[in-house]
């Protein structure tokens, strides 16, 4: 024990996960080992600005007071009793949940994986015993580039080889179409048998793509023509993230709070990450009766899902993104955040351009080389005190825990801009 205390470098951590971690992850090289709200510290004490957020999964900042304190208090009383039994706060979360959006039903999960599986069951199950498509026949469409998760059927429908190659065999079932292309939507939406489809309101991990006005009202109206499920993953785009409570905002109890972005309303909403403010996996699919209720007792579950620690961490780290107003905050913050870059942009020849909504933002690098100039970059944005990643090869997501002020934002981009700037004269 005293050994390994005395050898607690950064080295030394990094070194135990390296042999002793299966190698699923490359990270930058830092070892946090503390975090509040837009910050976290390394084991030696340098303090950072967080530009990931836990790939948006801290939208409420670090240890969030208020979430810690629900923490803890539930922690005393009743972590999980299975759903074999009722417990005090699962109904009191999906009663929040499903009034805060608008939606019937609330079917609780943990990752945000298991809750797109659960939309894909749901979705199919919907399609046999409601809509009539003939058994095993029910297809799903998904977007190109897309990324939903990493479980077998999830990636049976990625686009990307990282993520599919040796995994084999895959899912059958799932149709893929351009994102942002309504003709090969429509194409697509016209097969027989067609149950749903699933889509990210801005794709995420392929780097922060936002799709043109009006794509997403178009998609979701020709589904409803058609009588096809509408299925928004907005694991990652959602809970206040882009400047609304979501991407895909509708027909939801903010509605009078937040200016809608798309005035969609999906027919299942799948929610994740930010659900607990990163403090522990909560996940959600929401649906309405007509649809949810094919899923009858038995049929589908999870041992931790609707455990009572997460349903109580959930309720307030609800509370905290409505109280704080943490999606008006994204939007104001995220327009200073683009117009910076945007000089940015005009004055470097590396970085040729800035997109995104609220504080989900990406820059896209000028690399030759494949990824290693958006990666040296963020070792050396790390090395001055802000940690971001780049999300495939060339582009660098920037999503910052929402409880950031406008002076930190501003000192941010003043960071990153000196660095990509002294980056490119070293070159
Ligand atoms: N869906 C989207 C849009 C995501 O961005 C992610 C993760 O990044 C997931 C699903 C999977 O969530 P999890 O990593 O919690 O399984």
């Amino acid at each position: 024990m005293e050994l390994e205390i005395k050898h607690s470098t950064a080295e030394y951590l990094m070194s135990l996960e390296d042999e002793f971690g299966a190698h699923n992850y490359h990270p930058i090289p830092v070892v946090l080992s503390k975090g509040k709200g837009v910050y976290v510290w390394d084991v030696n004490g340098k303090r950072y600005y967080d530009f990931l957020s836990a790939y948006s999964a801290v939208n409420q900042g670090h240890c969030h007071p208020r979430i810690i304190n629900a923490l803890t208090k539930q922690a005393q009383n009743l972590t999980l009793t299975s759903r074999a039994f009722y417990n005090d706060q699962l109904g009191l979360f999906e009663k929040r949940v499903c009034e805060l959006f608008g939606f019937d039903k609330v079917l609780p999960m943990n990752s945000g994986a298991e809750a797109v599986e659960t939309s894909l069951k749901l979705c199919r199950k919907w399609a046999y015993k409601t809509k009539g498509i003939p058994q095993n026949e029910a297809k799903i469409i998904f977007a190109k580039n897309n990324f939903h998760g990493r479980t077998l059927s999830i990636i049976s429908a990625s686009t990307d080889p990282t993520a599919t190659e040796n995994y084999g065999p895959y899912m059958p079932g799932f149709i893929l179409v351009d994102y942002n292309n309504l003709d090969a939507m429509k194409t697509a939406l016209n097969e027989p048998n067609v149950a749903g489809v699933i889509i990210e309101p801005i794709q995420g991990e392929a780097g922060i793509v936002v799709p043109d006005p009006g794509y997403l009202k178009a998609v979701r109206d020709m589904c409803a023509d058609r009588n096809i499920l509408f299925i928004a993953d907005e694991v990652q785009t959602g809970l206040a993230r882009t400047g609304k409570l979501l991407a895909i905002c509708g027909n939801c109890t903010c509605e009078n709070k937040c200016e809608n972005n798309y005035e969609i309303k999906p027919d299942v909403l799948i929610l994740g990450k930010a659900l607990s403010g990163g403090i522990m996996p909560v996940s959600a699919v929401l649906a309405n009766n007509d649809i949810m209720l094919v899923i009858e007792p038995g049929t589908h579950g999870s041992t931790y899902g609707g455990n009572p620690l997460a349903c109580a961490v959930s309720v307030e780290a609800l509370n905290v993104i409505e109280d704080e107003d943490l999606a008006g905050n994204a939007k104001r913050l995220g327009i200073i955040f683009r117009n910076k870059m945007q000089e940015l942009v005009d004055q470097s020849e590396l970085v040729v351009k800035v997109r995104g909504k609220g504080l989900l933002n990406a820059i896209v690098i000028n690399d030759s080389e494949e990824g290693e100039i958006a990666w040296n970059i963020c070792v050396k944005l790390k090395e001055n005190g802000l940690l971001a990643k780049p999300t495939h090869g060339n582009i660098i997501r920037f999503a910052p825990p929402l409880v950031m002020t406008e002076e930190q934002i501003l000192d941010c981009c003043k960071i990153i801009s000196e660095t990509v700037l002294d980056f490119e004269a070293s070159m």
